[in-house]
């Protein structure tokens, strides 16, 4: 559930039903709010439907935002502000004013404009922060059970083929009879100006969009038209050009939900916490994850702080958590220093020689040439170079394309 809050397109990326989970909410929602209307008839003896009209809900809602949506001693703490402010609010205004009304709401939406404006998140995290106990971080059960692994596919078999691909936005080809493959072992960079339709291709290789025409095969299978999360089961992950994570949350459990797949307890489990030990097998997962991405003195730390080259690499290591044997990494080396581009070098020849395939978009020439096995150069929506990194370096069309000819 709080994965829904990086965006559909990352939870689904990663596994989640966002629709289902979105249904899973209202239905908790339906059900307390079912098991209160019942305590309420049942202690008033008499139902009229005043308290429950649109003007109670919007108080609800205040509530919620002004404790703290997301945070349970949040939505106590929205309550009890709100009721006793609404009771001495009757009490003291209308004297101020000379009459009666219901002037508390004009204090409360002035209320409302100052807490979306200063305090976002609520009351509820600008009190935690007074309180000097911190909340313990998630532990990591160095005794749990590993998580099974899939037998990764023999080395040089090819993992993903795409056959002439097409995109059109309208008039605009994005993609015009793209066509390329992945094999198990391999890196494969995928190069090309901005604007030439690298990551429209990438969307269509991983289920973000659906190309106009042309074919995907995915291990054997074809894929195109089909979800993400269809996809991310056959064991294709992805991280995003515009890091998707949840900044307040730590680098253990943004990369905890790349392996929300390969957690076996569902929402019952969950709810009555009966999950404990999938949990622990999960986040050592990611703990593992992070250790091997080399994040590991940042473990517990909120995501949101990191260097947005950390945040890069946290993403592979979230894709990488779901057991993956395709990895595609959107401009991976985009804000990275120098340092961190060869120690992401370095985990990328690590992962290839494990027999990972990586199809990797990037803009940066030099980092992708001392790389890849293989090059792909699109234009304007089409491919006009394929080879060896030397070979496609010295290939005029290439050439022409990157410099505007020599
Ligand atoms: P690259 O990643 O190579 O820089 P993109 O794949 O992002 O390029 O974009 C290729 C072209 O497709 C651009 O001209 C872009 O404006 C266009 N494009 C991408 N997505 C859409 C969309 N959803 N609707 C319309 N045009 C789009
Ligand atoms: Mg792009």
């Amino acid at each position: 559930i709080r994965a829904l809050k990086g965006g559909v397109v990352m939870a689904e990326a990663m596994g989640v039903d966002t629709s289902r989970a979105r249904m899973v909410i209202f239905l908790i929602a339906a059900l307390h709010a079912c098991a209160s209307g019942w305590l309420y008839a049942h202690m008033q003896r008499f139902v009229n439907p005043t308290p429950f009209g649109l003007h109670i809900g919007i108080e609800y809602l205040f509530m919620a935002v002004v404790g703290g949506a997301g945070h349970v001693w949040g939505a106590l703490v929205g309550a009890g502000v709100i009721t006793l402010l609404k009771q001495w609010l009757q009490d003291v205004l209308p004297k101020l004013f000379g009459s009666a009304g219901h002037y508390e709401v004009i204090v409360f939406g002035l209320m409302m404009i100052i807490v979306l404006h200063r305090a976002r998140d609520g009351l509820w995290p600008l009190l935690a922060r007074l309180v000097p106990v911190r909340a313990e971080p998630k532990q990591i059960d160095p005794k749990a059970e590993p998580l099974p692994r899939k037998a990764q596919p023999p080395h040089g078999e090819t993992i993903l083929e795409a056959r002439e691909v097409t995109r059109k936005f309208g008039g605009l080809v994005a993609n015009n009879a793209m066509s390329l493959s992945v094999k198990a072992g391999e890196i494969l960079a995928l190069i090309g100006p901005n604007g030439a339709g690298k990551s429209t291709m990438f969307n269509q290789l991983s289920g973000v969009d659906t190309p106009t025409s042309g074919e995907v095969l995915f291990r054997g299978k074809s894929v195109a038209g089909h979800s993400s999360r269809e996809i991310a089961a056959l064991g294709m992950s992805r991280t995003f050009q515009h890091v998707r994570l949840l900044p307040k949350m730590s680098v253990l459990e943004n990369v905890a939900i790349g392996a929300h797949m390969r957690g076996s307890r569902g929402v019952l489990p969950a709810a009555w916490r009966l999950d404990r030990a999938d949990e622990a097998r999960l986040l050592r997962e990611a703990a593992i994850q992070v250790e091997r991405v080399g994040l590991g003195e940042f473990m517990h730390t909120e995501a949101g702080s990191l260097a947005l080259g950390q945040q890069r690499i946290l993403e592979i290591a979230r894709a990488l958590c779901s057991d993956p044997c395709l990895l595609l990494l959107d401009e991976p080396a985009a804000g990275l220093r120098l340092k961190e581009k060869q120690a992401l070098s370095e985990l990328l020849r690590r992962l290839k020689s494990e027999g990972m395939a990586v199809l990797i978009v990037e803009h940066d020439m030099d980092f992708v040439m001392s790389l890849v096995d293989r090059v792909v150069v699109m234009e304007f929506g089409e491919k006009i170079a394929e080879g060896l990194p030397e070979e496609v370096q010295q290939d005029p069309a290439v050439l022409e394309a990157y410099l505007g000819g020599v």
